[in-house]
């Protein structure tokens, strides 16, 4: 069968982790001095990707010893684990640059950021999975902007702002099997179309 993989994002796509205790929302477990919330759907939708045949891995720009206790906990009610997990010692920056223009129609260099990158260039060297079989799942497109025909944008998760039930995992999952059953690779839908469609 051929590998397709499937690497998520932690923080605000697949748990959100809060210093407050929320009244509307039970913890799922703690980390420090955290409260970290699963989002919804996060059991069925690892378990339907193991079922139809995608591996997964995880890829966070958080501390390490935060990312591996998160996915422990994520995985604990699975028979399987993550094909690999990695942090944000595994992330590159990027220097991006913002450009203004005065009333003169003068372009000139406003500000200068550095933002955080995950390479999916790591993640094929690491598993040998080419790149047209790989999907990042991720809340913020900044994050994959390297990327942009591997990934697959996520409403952000965050239960204290808005605690109604969320669908997104739910959907991700059907979408995510759907594309399974029709091709070999995974870079040829339009995912932004799905993301647009969704919202
Ligand atoms: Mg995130």
């Amino acid at each position: 069968m051929t590998r397709k993989l499937i690497v998520f994002d932690l923080d605000e796509t697949l748990v959100y982790a809060s210093l407050k205790w929320l009244p509307n929302r039970k913890h799922d477990f703690r980390f420090k001095e955290y409260y970290i919330y699963k989002r919804d759907g996060v059991d069925y939708l690892l378990h339907i990707l193991h079922a139809t045949g995608y591996e997964t891995g995880i890829f966070s720009a958080a501390q390490r010893e935060y990312v591996l206790k998160i996915t422990t906990e994520l995985y604990k009610p699975h028979k399987f684990r993550p094909l690999f997990v990695l942090s944000g010692e595994d992330c590159e920056s990027k220097r991006m640059h913002a450009w203004t223009e005065d009333k003169t129609g003068i372009i000139s260099l406003r500000t200068m950021t550095y933002h955080t990158i995950k390479p999916l260039q790591k993640i094929h060297r690491l598993t040998k999975i080419p790149l047209c079989r790989i999907l990042i799942v991720d809340d913020l497109p900044l994050n994959s902007a390297q990327n942009a025909d591997q990934y697959v944008q996520i409403a952000t998760f965050d239960p204290e702002q808005n605690p109604t039930p969320d669908p997104w995992l739910y959907k991700l999952a059907e979408y995510l099997t759907e594309i399974i059953s029709q091709q070999t690779t995974l870079c040829e839908s339009s995912h932004q179309s799905w993301f647009k469609q969704v919202t």
